[in-house]
């Protein structure tokens, strides 16, 4: 007999919760374009209604900045380091494993992910859980399988060689649900800095056609300079990694307006815990040349009016890290300010979601982050002082206190 009375009440709650309006005082306001001071944003259910003056009461977070909520393009939330489940039942636990990774990174005040590749559409499985407000994260859109050459192990899921193989494969990504496509275009990951490309100019041309004629845009991952010239020219919406870019590479991305996501920070992780990840000792020469490399490419296409997104290359336990890479922006030649639309507008845009995310407006999706410091003047206020989470109108964290 309880249950229906239940169910009754959470859905009066829920046809009652939108009516509710709410301010939230702040010292400034950066709405992903301009700056407010002494300001007040009103959330109405889960959308801003107003940003502007205070007035009435509000909840007073006026220590505190707010910006937009985070967007990091390249994670893979799914990726955990934990050997204590066993093997046989890993891939049945890494779903509740990724909670982890998924709290931290809101905590850096990164609300909403483009998650870039996954086993057993683990990402599917946690994008539809925090759909369903049945697990803490942030808003994930997914890719599915990444796309890979065969490397002489058995066919997987992801295998293709071949137009018509690429085609297949993309096709089932999208029919399983995947917001967008993954191609790994060249090898490098992890301790492997080789950029050898690998898929051709043809199979990437017919990875993005197959991807656009079903509406998903595509992020190709290249380390090296010939897989990123293939992949601009294929068309890709964005470029992840890639050093060496030759000068008509980088001018094509601007022309095209191919968003460059150099995650330049996830091998600084690898630098750092290449001894808890068993890396042999010359990898982290082999890691810090790459990262001297992706930096000088990074500056190089930022001068050239290139444009950038924030991706982390989040994996296993770097979660809790997503926008250092902010930092290595600024080292490239952004202001903060250059650096922050980077990681809000910018990458609403490259997730089609430019009308609901990355700008504290009214109409847009409720996130923001309250960080203690000036971000315009100094990125660690971001990078290292998030105080305040809210996503979709909801705080999800909380350490103004
Ligand atoms: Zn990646």
């Amino acid at each position: 007999m309880m249950a229906p009375m239940l169910i009754r009440s959470a859905a009066m709650f829920l046809l009652a919760w939108p009516a509710l309006a709410a301010s939230y005082h702040f010292r400034a306001v950066w709405d992903g374009a301009k700056l407010w001071k002494d300001a007040c944003v009103i959330i109405q259910g889960d959308r801003i209604q107003s940003v502007g003056p205070c007035g009435g009461t509000s909840v007073d977070l006026s220590r505190f900045t707010a910006i937009p909520g985070l967007i990091d393009v390249h994670t893979h939330m799914t990726y955990v380091l934990d050997n204590r489940v066993s093997q046989a039942g890993r891939g049945a636990a890494v779903v509740f494993l990724a909670q982890d990774n998924a709290r931290k990174t809101l905590e850096t005040g990164v609300t909403t992910v483009r998650d870039l590749g996954a086993s057993d559409y683990a990402d599917i499985a946690m994008r539809d859980l925090i759909n369903n407000r049945q697990m803490p994260g942030p808003r994930m859109f997914v890719a599915g399988y990444g796309l890979q050459i065969t490397r002489g192990r058995a066919p997987s899921p992801n295998t293709a060689d071949g137009v018509t193989d690429v085609m297949r494969v993309v096709r089932q990504q999208a029919g399983a649900g995947a917001d967008v496509i993954k191609m790994y275009g060249s090898t490098g990951s992890g301790r492997d800095v080789t950029g050898f490309e690998t898929f051709t100019f043809e199979e990437m041309k017919a990875a993005v056609d197959a991807a656009h004629a079903l509406g998903k845009r595509i992020a190709i991952h290249t380390y090296g300079p010939d897989g990123a010239r293939d992949a601009v020219r294929a068309g890709a919406d964005s470029v992840e990694h890639a050093t060496d870019m030759d000068d008509a590479t980088i001018a094509e991305m601007a022309r095209r307006k191919t968003f460059y996501v150099p995650t330049i920070d996830h091998n600084r992780y690898y630098v750092d815990n290449a001894r808890r990840l068993n890396y042999p000792p010359n990898a982290v020469d082999d890691l810090n040349n790459y990262i001297q490399r992706n930096l000088a490419t990074a500056r190089k296409a930022f001068a050239a009016g290139v444009r950038f997104a924030m991706g982390s290359d989040a994996v296993y336990t770097m979660f809790g890290e997503n926008t250092r890479e902010l930092g290595w922006f600024v080292k490239a030649g952004m202001t903060p300010e250059q650096a922050l639309r980077a990681a809000t507008g910018n990458g609403a845009e490259l997730l089609a979601m430019e009308k609901s995310l990355g700008a504290l407006q009214a109409g847009y999706l409720a996130d923001a982050v309250a960080v203690e410091g000036d971000p315009l003047a100094d990125i660690d206020a971001v990078v290292k002082n998030v105080r305040w989470v809210m996503k979709g109108g909801e705080v999800v964290f909380d350490k103004t206190k």
